[in-house]
């Protein structure tokens, strides 16, 4: 065998072993770069294909020759249907499963043509050996799936870099240079493949396993750098995984491009795969979040947590290029259920009596005045003022911590007498206030005269000692109307307190009303 064969064997074992240690590149470092999957299969047929190509010219026989061309047959046909998955993916395109499916089947045709050569001679009209070469070279005569096959990897490589550029128009400039990298890698086997289609390279010899390796390297400086570049990952790893809110950002179609592990107890659908999904599909099992999402507005989500109510607040960022072109979004999901449950407990502390768990005076105003706002013109509002009578009393007989139960008994006793609209408040002391919206006087008087009963027969047992307790009740009622709009709970307020004041004067554990209607 020549010194000039070695040196064609050792350049392939080279490019083949360059084109496997890119593929294991790209099994371990190249995981979130867009288009590294194709390409990880990409290099590995290469290297397959260009080792066979060594042991094809290492071939003594034709026979010999045949058969590692047989092998090389079986891979090589989807080298271009890589390629160009590649660059689609990279340039963030999903095909649909008919057209991916679709691709496929040009390569498994030609592998059949090829492998049946003999009974129809479509794939070779000729095959023998070369005459004049230190070595023995296939010289093969073309039939008309060859030719399918060169135009179809020729059309592959073609709408691979068809995607690339305008891909390229609408990028970073940091992008810019990667793209024309993978632009650049694409042009490498096509001018090595004129070469060799056109008779022009030495002996005949297949430039392009060695030329597609030179093409990976092309590629793999793209897509490392594009990972390198790429904000999402370098997010990732430093703030994006550490950062307690969940995260997903959003390309302009709606299609998910990254997220972090924060989300994954909310959106359990989120894995690996869901990347590329559009973030209806992954969101179809958790309507209620879909919902916020989708109306693409800040807002609140309530997620029900075996049993516990976890709340986020949902706020979309907008990204844009730099050219101020939208890109995506970002979503986050902020857990707020601490300030929340804080809140809630400040309006209970800010709103509730701390001893009778009732309104407080404030809280019973500004709901009453939120109520008489609502109500419709004409509507009957009545408002009760009653005060226990004698309490100094139980607190000089029985002492302050009984007239504390006395006072809760009594709140509670007259709570559960109202109707759920109706609205108890602690004035002060052991004043209290009810407001009855809806409701005509006759009908208020009726209801405070049945709790006036039942608090003078309900005594109150602490220690073993019966504490009777009696109140006095004044009664006040207006209907709305639109020309006492203005300040009724004013009114009713001094009115009630008027006639609450006619009731202790009457001898107490007694109900009186103040006489007029407001509105004359
Ligand atoms: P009247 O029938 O005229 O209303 O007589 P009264 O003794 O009920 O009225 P007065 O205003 O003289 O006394 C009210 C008492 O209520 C005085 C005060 O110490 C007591 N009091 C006010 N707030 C509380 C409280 O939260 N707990 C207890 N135990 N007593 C209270
Ligand atoms: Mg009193
Ligand atoms: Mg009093």
């Amino acid at each position: 065998m020549g010194h000039e064969l070695w040196m064609y064997i050792l350049t392939l074992t080279f490019s083949g072993g360059l084109s496997l240690s890119l593929c294991l590149f790209a099994h371990f470092k190249l995981r979130n770069a867009p288009g590294a999957g194709p390409y990880k299969i990409l290099t590995l047929l290469s290297a397959i294909f260009t080792f066979s190509y060594a042991f094809e010219l290492s071939g003594s026989t034709l026979a010999e020759i045949q058969f590692w061309l047989g092998i090389e047959y079986l891979f090589m046909p989807f080298i271009p249907v890589f390629t160009l998955l590649m660059c689609l993916e990279y340039a963030g395109h999903k095909l649909g499963k008919r057209l991916y499916f679709s691709l496929f089947i040009i390569p498994i045709l030609t592998i059949f043509m090829h492998h049946t050569n003999k009974l129809h001679h479509f794939y070779y009209s000729a095959v023998r050996l070369r005459e004049n070469t230190p070595f023995p070279v296939l010289d093969l005569e073309y039939g008309f799936w060859f030719y399918v096959h060169a135009i179809f990897l020729f059309v592959c490589l073609m709408f691979s870099m068809i995607i690339l550029l305008l891909r390229l128009r609408r990028s970073f400039w940091r992008f810019r240079m990667q793209i024309l990298l993978m632009t650049a890698g694409l042009a490498v086997p096509i001018v090595a493949n004129h070469y060799y289609l056109n008779d022009l390279s030495p002996y005949g010899i297949d430039l392009g396993p060695v030329s597609m390796s030179i093409s990976f390297i092309l590629h793999g400086i793209a897509l490392f750098s594009f990972q390198m570049f790429n904000l999402a990952p370098i997010a990732r790893d430093t703030v994006f995984e550490s950062m307690k809110e969940g995260v997903i950002v959003l390309n302009q179609n709606g299609a998910i491009v990254d997220f972090n592990q924060a989300m994954l107890p909310v959106m359990p659908d989120l894995k690996q795969s869901a990347i590329g999904k559009h973030i209806h599909d992954v969101l179809h099992g958790n309507s209620t979040l879909r919902k916020v999402i989708c109306s693409g507005k800040n807002g609140d989500y309530v997620w029900e947590n075996e049993g516990e109510q976890v709340h986020f607040q949902v706020q979309f960022s907008p990204v844009y290029s730099l050219n101020k072109d939208p890109i995506g979004r970002i979503i986050s999901l902020a857990d707020v259920t601490e300030k929340v449950n804080m809140q809630k407990t400040l309006k209970r502390l800010a709103s509730i009596d701390s001893l009778t768990q009732i309104y407080n005076r404030a809280y019973f105003l500004s709901e009453m005045e939120s109520s008489l706002s609502t109500l419709s013109p004409g509507s009957d509002v009545s408002l009760i003022m009653f005060d226990i009578d004698h309490f100094k009393h139980v607190n000089d007989t029985y002492g302050h911590e009984a007239g504390d139960l006395v006072l809760v008994q009594i709140a509670g006793l007259v709570k559960n007498s109202l109707r759920k609209r109706d609205i108890i408040g602690r004035y002060g002391g052991e004043e209290f206030m009810i407001y009855l919206p809806d409701t005509p006087a006759h009908d208020a008087h009726l209801l405070i005269e049945a709790i006036r009963l039942d608090i003078a027969g309900s005594p109150i047992i602490v220690d073993d000692n019966r504490i009777s307790i009696t109140s006095s009740f004044g009664l006040s009622h207006t209907n709305v109307s639109a020309d006492n709009l203005d300040n009724p709970s004013k009114i009713l307020l001094k009115h009630a307190d008027l006639a609450l004041y006619d009731a202790k004067r009457n001898g107490r554990n007694n109900v009186q009303r103040y006489g007029e209607i407001l509105h004359a």
